[in-house]
């Protein structure tokens, strides 16, 4: 076994606690707030709203509960239609069955790898003619990058139809100046673990409409009515967020923005040592936009590389290091067997080709450099491996 076998693991976003958490889980252990509910909470829920723009938050115990709540609220029941990005994490579209609404997936486009325009008007235009129109629309915003929002509202607009922007992965990010997951009525946020901040588990629902958001609260709460027993006229979810995890959030979302700038630049790394190798090509920024860089995501193209992408991983994964594959298009998960997909074109299916080709690579904010190293490195010998040019450690070639 080589030494490298034996390196620490890199992870691909691992949590990045900041030391000012322990101050307000403290606060909350001396006030005895241990509940789903409580000054934390209610700091973090305006701490949030203030970042990105909007006039209230409300802090859930995860971003699927997020989305289900929004698609409660917008009416979504059984035998609905819903529509939403096939390239995702499944929580994307779990609550539209939780809900036992229908879902039908639409493809990505090249330059955002979010959803298609063409293929959402596409898909509209074919279910108004069948006057089967979607109660919603789900657009998500991948790795941080900003679906082509302009286009996305005005084809919805035109039908009337409201988005939920699912901006779990893309928190610190901006389309045409304005933070994602404000543009759209409903926009959702994830604390997971694995997120650009995190609260080990949590969500936010946001909205412009305070009166919506008002309800939210309460479908959250069990749906209790105001009464000074147990009442109950609707059904109710407990999906409120701890007032402990919430602390975690709050000294979280003061180094939000230095996270970012730290992602950005593992990207900006990433691609100045590894985009001007042919066949290799970096998720794209849209013009006008700032991702936060949550992954840097890369697609190989084999006909041009002679090394798969399976080969590059497998050789991540031999030196301890956790990269993945692109998101599986939802249309090809068994769970999915027989939903509707509208792909981009055609002849052209982009999230199939982003997921074939793609990697996602270690990304997190306290990635060292030496450690990035290792990964550009591992990466670099794969690569160069048909044509035996590098046999040497790649630790070896920088730090020795
Ligand atoms: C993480 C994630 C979610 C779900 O968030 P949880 O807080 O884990 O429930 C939803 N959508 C996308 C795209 C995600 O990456």
């Amino acid at each position: 076994m080589n030494y490298l076998e034996n390196s620490p693991r890199i992870y691909l976003s691992p949590p990045h606690m900041s030391g000012n958490e322990q101050k307000y889980i403290n606060q909350a252990f001396e006030t005895n707030w241990i509940a789903p509910l409580g000054p934390n909470v209610d700091a973090f829920e305006r701490e949030l709203a203030n970042y990105v723009g909007v006039k209230e938050a409300v802090a859930v115990s995860s971003g699927t509960a997020a989305i289900h709540l929004a698609l409660s609220l917008l009416g979504v029941q059984q035998g609905d239609k819903v529509l939403c990005s096939s390239l995702t994490f499944v929580a994307s579209a779990n609550p539209i069955l939780y809900q036992g609404a229908e879902p039908i997936f639409i493809d990505s486009e090249p330059e955002t790898w979010n959803m298609s325009p063409q293929a959402l008007s596409r898909a509209l235009q074919d279910l108004a003619e069948k006057g089967e129109l979607p109660k919603a629309v789900i657009v998500v915003h991948l790795y941080g990058q900003s679906a082509k929002m302009d286009e996305i509202l005005e084809i919805c607009n035109q039908y009337e139809i409201p988005i939920i922007e699912d901006a779990a992965e893309s928190l610190g990010s901006s389309y045409k100046g304005i933070p994602t997951g404000t543009i759209g009525k409903f926009g959702v946020y994830s604390f997971n673990g694995n997120k650009i901040i995190t609260t080990s588990g949590g969500g936010m629902l946001v909205s412009n409409d305070s009166n919506v958001l008002k309800k939210a609260r309460f479908l959250a709460t069990q749906s209790r009515d105001p009464a000074p027993h147990y009442q109950h006229s609707t059904k109710g979810f407990n999906y409120r967020l701890s007032n402990i995890l919430a602390g975690i959030g709050r000294a979280q979302i003061e180094v939000l923005e230095d996270r970012v700038q730290a992602r950005r630049a593992k990207y900006d790394i990433y691609n100045q040592e590894l985009a001007n190798l042919p066949g290799v090509f970096f998720m794209p920024e849209l013009e006008n936009t700032r991702s936060n860089r949550w992954l840097t995501t890369l697609t190989i193209d084999e006909r041009v590389t002679q090394i798969s992408v399976e080969k590059i991983l497998e050789d991540l994964s031999c030196r301890n290091i956790e990269a993945r594959p692109v998101w599986k298009p939802l249309h090809l998960q068994p769970l999915f067997e027989g939903a509707k997909y509208y792909p981009h074109s055609e002849r052209e299916n982009i999230s199939e080709y982003l997921f074939n080709n793609g990697i996602c690579l270690p990304s997190g904010s306290s990635l060292t450099i030496e450690d990035q190293y290792r990964v550009i490195n591992c990466i670099k010998n794969t690569l160069n491996s048909r044509s035996d040019v590098f046999s040497i450690d790649d630790n070896k070639i920088l730090f020795s």
